[in-house]
């Protein structure tokens, strides 16, 4: 009898187990997918005009040394090294070698 309450308690375990993992799969899984479907933020937007978006730091006029999209507190990041999503662009991709005026430090 206390066998069977063990396997049936396992059996229990694992269900739950599953049931609270498939979010996080899920969630781990919608990163790449979501980044696929975002365009990269062009220099040219007229948004990425007024901050002074480049995709690469080193043109940048007047930013901090060492500060770039990566190390941004407004720069998430999307399942790819080279770039990720950035609070002010919603939609877009930024470089995380980029930078722009409103650079903000974690
Ligand atoms: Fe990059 Fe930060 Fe500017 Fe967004 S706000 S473009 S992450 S420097």
């Amino acid at each position: 009898m206390a066998h069977r309450i063990n396997l049936e308690r396992r059996g229990l375990l694992g269900k739950l187990g599953l049931v609270l993992s498939l979010p996080a799969l899920a969630l781990s899984e919608s990163r790449p997918a979501r980044s696929a479907q975002l365009e990269q933020l062009s220099e040219s937007d007229p948004a990425a005009q007024a901050l002074q978006y480049v995709s690469d730091v080193s043109r940048a006029k007047g930013a901090d040394a060492g500060a770039t999209c990566a190390n941004c507190s407004l720069y998430g990041a999307a399942g790819d090294a080279t770039q990720g999503t950035c609070q002010l662009f919603a939609g877009k991709l930024v470089k995380a070698a980029g930078w722009c005026r409103a650079w903000s430090g974690l």
